[in-house]
């Protein structure tokens, strides 16, 4: 007998108000168990809601462009009678793509059981207690914990340097471009306050020199620690086996070229930190012109006018990158924002400082159609806000996500589950469905930030090593490194209206710090967001200049359970830009006597 079945939203983790942006479906459709019903999409990446069993879609009950949260019911399915589910199973099929913060992960599917150790029988090269296949900052963190933890360790890396994106073509070359990027924008300032420079000159091959340098160090002084601790490096590309066994195919050269000899690893415990790599969409030619974020981080040109396809924050920061350079920059993107997923105003004083980079913000549009042409590039696009014409362009970045590397390890062969979009499930332990295999970092889920992968890191190797470790963090930071720097962490505004959570804003405009003013950044704020009844911070957000650097602290006192009476009455230094926190939560407090008197509550 067939079942109708509501298929409602899974556990997403923290995201409460997450946009549709493509329904895979239609009434009358059959689908398979596992199936892509729809795609969500929050403030980094989109993650599909699978279907629970085979069966026939029977009245979709959502649109794209609906704001779902977890258990809001997306379609009713008359599933097959073998594949009939229970309701409860239908009521919260898994993730395909665990989008949780790691804070509350999928639990780790279970469909394949391990398989027995050994089923390889070949020669082995290499022994070791613990292997980490990745060495990006999640990859380098577990095998670094490990061997302090005193497992002889092994990791794998198919590129000569180590630290994967995050230090070779992530955070850390983006961040030396952009503080080059600041430096002009300040300096262009300057002559307001009767201090006039030259127009800059860029020297781009010794701009990317200085690029090369940073990751110079940082990724020389990763080799030297990894010596240090004794972790055998092995430089190849790694693919399972089976369970305890992995086989690696050397590479040489300054890529991943392949040297035609491999090498066996015998592990009895493993941590899979392969990673992700920036979708490609699938109608842009192949052309040098059209870059995703390692291509613009090479600095090749600095285009008169450049598309950035993808406006969350890669695309922006290296829009500012470029833009500082000179280049006029136009940016399209599908949803009806920037930046999802941050505090909205915040990212309206962002959007505000920030109109002179761009000609053009086309929001709720698409690409429709690339051409390649000697003298440029011909774009067309499609949406509520598209020119009629094609546009032309001398450079294209395209910044629409990230996908995990999960399906190119052999992890089938290890019995480690992964999901249609390529992530690991992981439980609190980071342990796969195989419980001697571990996942971390961009491969088991969301957010795709490097100091959640190195969190997570540190958990898979203490466990690993018998100890009791769990990620157990309430909240993970977001910054977007831009002009000025836009931080948020934990609950926002818009999450707390999604959930019904009841809750207090407290704002502190920095036109009142008399910091902000000397450095003529006058127009940023903090913003704490309090529990109503507890008092206590749930969330906060900072524009500005260092908002970054500042959010940590509103993390910690998230983590610490702080009420506004414990930050206010911190005694903050004078005259910091950080003094906003205290002062916000005076703010809530009705005690700050930095702004006009407040309304008694
Ligand atoms: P990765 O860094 O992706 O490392 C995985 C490693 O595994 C790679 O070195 C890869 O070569 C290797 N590998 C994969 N498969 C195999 C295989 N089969 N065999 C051998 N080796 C393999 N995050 C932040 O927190 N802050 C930022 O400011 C920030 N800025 C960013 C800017 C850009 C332009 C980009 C693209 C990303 C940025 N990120 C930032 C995200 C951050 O880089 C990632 O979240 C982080 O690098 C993920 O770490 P990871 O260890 O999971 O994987």
């Amino acid at each position: 007998m067939s079942q109708i079945i509501e298929v409602k939203v899974p556990d997403i983790g923290d995201f409460k108000d997450v946009p549709i942006i493509e329904i895979a479906v239609k009434p009358g459709d059959t689908v398979k168990a596992e199936d892509a019903l729809l795609t969500l999409e929050s403030d980094k990446a989109t993650m599909d809601v699978p279907s629970p069993a085979a069966g026939v879609v029977k009245e979709l009950k959502v649109k794209v462009g609906d704001r779902v949260g977890e258990g809001a019911v997306v379609l009713t399915l008359e599933a097959a009678a073998a594949a009939s589910v229970s309701q409860a199973a239908a009521e919260a099929p898994k993730p395909a793509a665990p989008a949780a913060p790691a804070a509350a992960p999928a639990p780790a599917a279970a469909p394949a059981a391990p398989l027995p150790a050994g089923s390889y029988s070949g020669a082995v090269d290499i022994e070791c207690e613990m292997l980490v296949l990745g060495a990006g900052p999640g990859g380098y963190s577990a095998a670094f914990r490990s061997a302090d933890l005193g497992m002889k360790t092994v990791m794998v890396e198919r590129y000569p340097t180590l630290g994967g994106v995050c230090l070779n073509v992530g955070c850390i070359p983006s961040k030396a471009l952009l503080h080059v990027a600041n430096v002009i924008e300040e300096a262009s300032h300057f002559a307001d306050v009767g201090v006039a420079f030259d127009k800059p000159t860029v020297d781009l091959n010794r701009l990317r020199a200085h690029k090369e340098k940073v990751i110079g160090k940082l990724t020389g002084g990763l080799a030297g620690m990894a010596k240090a601790r004794k972790v055998d490096i092995v430089r190849g590309y790694g693919q399972f086996l089976d369970a305890y066994h992995l086989e690696v195919a050397l590479t040489t050269g300054s890529g991943s070229e392949l040297s035609g000899e491999k090498k066996v690893i015998r592990f009895q415990k493993a941590i899979i930190a392969a990673g992700s790599q920036a979708v490609k969409l699938p109608f842009l030619p192949d052309d040098p012109r059209i870059v995703d974020s390692t291509g613009a981080l090479e600095l090749r040109q600095v285009p008169k006018r450049m598309l950035v396809i993808g406006g969350g924050i890669i695309g922006l920061e290296m829009a500012t990158v470029y833009s500082a350079l000179g280049a006029r920059i136009d940016v399209v993107e599908a949803l009806e924002g920037l930046m999802t997923g941050a505090d909205r105003d915040a990212v309206k004083v962002w959007e505000k400082q920030n109109l002179h980079r761009f000609d053009k913000v086309m929001l709720k549009t698409r690409t429709v159609g690339v051409t390649c042409r000697p003298d440029g590039i011909l774009v067309k696009f499609e949406g509520e806000n598209a020119p009629a014409d094609e546009q032309k362009y001398d450079l294209i970045l395209s910044a629409v996500g990230r996908s995990p590397n999960g399906k190119k390890i052999g992890a089938e062969k290890a019995g480690v589950h992964v999901t249609d979009r390529g992530f690991i499930p992981v439980d609190k332990q980071q342990r796969t469905n195989v419980p001697h295999i571990f996942g971390i970092g961009d491969i088991v889920g969301q957010p795709m930030l490097a100091h959640k992968g190195v969190h997570e890191a540190h958990v898979a190797a203490e466990v690993a090593a018998g100890q009791k470790s769990f990620f157990d963090a309430t909240i993970i930071p977001s910054v977007a490194y831009t002009e000025p720097e836009v931080a948020w962490v934990g609950v926002t505004e818009i999450d707390a209206k999604a959930s019904g959570r009841k809750i207090n804003v407290a704002k502190f405009p920095w036109a009142a710090s008399g910091r902000a003013i000397a450095n003529g950044c006058d127009y940023g704020f903090t913003k704490l967001i309090f529990d109503e009844e507890t008092h206590r911070v749930v969330g906060g957000s900072i524009v500005g200049p260092n908002a970054g650097d500042m959010i940590g602290e509103i993390a910690l006192a998230i983590e610490m359970g702080c009420d506004a009476v414990d930050i206010g009455k911190t005694i903050h230094p004078h005259p910091t830009l950080g003094e906003s926190i205290g002062m916000t939560a005076e703010v809530f407090e009705g005690t700050c006597t930095d702004l006009p008197p407040m309304k008694k509550k």
